[in-house]
């Protein structure tokens, strides 16, 4: 099993928003600035967690520090994430983010053109959804 016990940055609070599935934690690194535009924020996923299907009118961009995770785009195959990998997430493309079944998973989320907004909330991704791995 991978752990997130080397993860880089703080751990912080648990995460409240009512819209993942399972325990999360956040803690903010770059709060929106209107000079720099973007909001950096480090996440770290219990295993089975998830957030919904959402978008970013902005774009966001992955850095997984932590575990092993997961991350789909609508109408694509899930994807394993791992550590070291970057993902690349264009504006409105509908997509969720989270841990595996047997691993948690650490990311800095990077929100770009925050002044566009920073998330677009859809429906939790299903238990179906999520056990739909093939690896
Ligand atoms: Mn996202």
């Amino acid at each position: 099993m991978k752990t997130t016990e080397n993860a880089i940055f703080p751990k912080g609070e648990k995460n409240e928003i009512p819209y993942f599935t399972g325990t999360s934690y956040l803690h903010m690194l770059i709060s929106n600035d209107k000079d720099f535009d973007c909001v950096v924020g480090n996440v770290t996923f219990e295993k089975k967690c998830r957030n919904n299907w959402h978008s970013h009118p902005g774009g966001q961009i992955l850095l997984v520090t932590a575990g092993e995770g997961y991350y789909q785009e609508k109408g694509k195959p899930i994807r394993l994430i791992k550590v070291g990998d970057v993902v690349e997430i264009k504006p409105d493309v509908i997509h969720w983010h989270g841990a595996t079944p047997t691993s948690e998973m650490t990311h800095i989320a990077i929100n770009t053109k925050a002044s566009l907004g920073l998330v677009v909330w859809g429906d939790a991704v299903t238990d179906k959804e999520y056990n739909s791995y093939k690896n």
